[in-house]
């Protein structure tokens, strides 16, 4: 069993090495841990190794952590959101990455409104078109991205998505390669309130494919932590 540190400093070794081969800057991609199902304890490991974004994906579970472990790390949403979750979610979370429907942006919308605060998102693309996935289908993306634009107190910061599951890294590639196009395509638009910048995308299994295909945010949780109890 590796630890914790040193699974994040060889995660930092490869994004570096995927950042060099595609002619990036390794300063343009953020690791996010993910902690679902993961005690405090390995959380603050994490974090005293370097950590400083961390992806949870339910509200009460990180309630509960953000408590306990505070804001000196940055919190991103990334679970599916229920729409009477979202008055929780504004105050909890610094970003929420799975905004799939004009009703949960529309409501998280009204609750920043009243929080006083704007709440950056991105859309979450279902690429694959499969039926258990969330996400706004592509041919959706972008009358969604055009309506939350128009919402004053949401900030549409870039997409997220999550490809079908395989064991083949070179799987994703195609999925990955789509969401940068569509990204760009909806930048070209110059829409108000919609900036377009960060990709999440990749995780344990394709974080280096992703970044070679200008992932912003890759969100990694088993490579840090190891499995997850079922
Ligand atoms: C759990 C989860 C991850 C992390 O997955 P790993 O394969 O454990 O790295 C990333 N993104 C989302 C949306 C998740 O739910």
């Amino acid at each position: 069993m590796h630890s914790i540190k040193d699974n994040i400093e060889q995660i930092r070794m490869n994004i570096e090495a995927a950042a060099l081969k595609s002619g990036r800057k390794v300063s343009d991609v953020r690791l996010m841990a993910v902690t679902k199902t993961v005690d405090d304890a390995r959380i603050m490991e994490a974090i005293d190794a370097g950590i400083d974004l961390i992806g949870e994906n339910y509200v009460q579970e990180a309630q509960r952590k953000i408590e306990i472990i505070g804001n000196a790390v940055q919190w991103h949403f990334i679970g599916r959101l229920q729409t009477n979750k979202a008055k929780y979610a504004v105050r909890l979370f610094d970003m929420i990455h799975s905004v799939d429907r004009i009703a949960l942006a529309a409501e998280l919308d009204k609750r920043a409104k009243a929080a006083g605060c704007i709440i950056p998102i991105l859309i979450e693309v279902n690429l694959s078109g499969e039926t258990t996935k969330s996400g706004v289908p592509k041919d959706g993306v972008f009358d969604l991205v055009r309506q939350t634009a128009g919402l004053d107190n949401i900030a549409v910061e870039g997409l997220m998505t999550m490809p079908p599951w395989s064991d083949n890294p070179e799987d994703s590639r195609p999925y990955f390669a789509q969401l940068r196009a569509l990204k760009e395509a909806i930048a070209a638009k110059q829409l108000i309130g919609v900036e377009m910048q960060e990709l999440s995308m990749g995780m344990s299994a394709d974080y280096e494919v992703a970044v070679e295909e200008g992932a912003t945010i890759i969100r990694i949780g088993t490579s840090i932590f190891g499995e997850r109890p079922l």
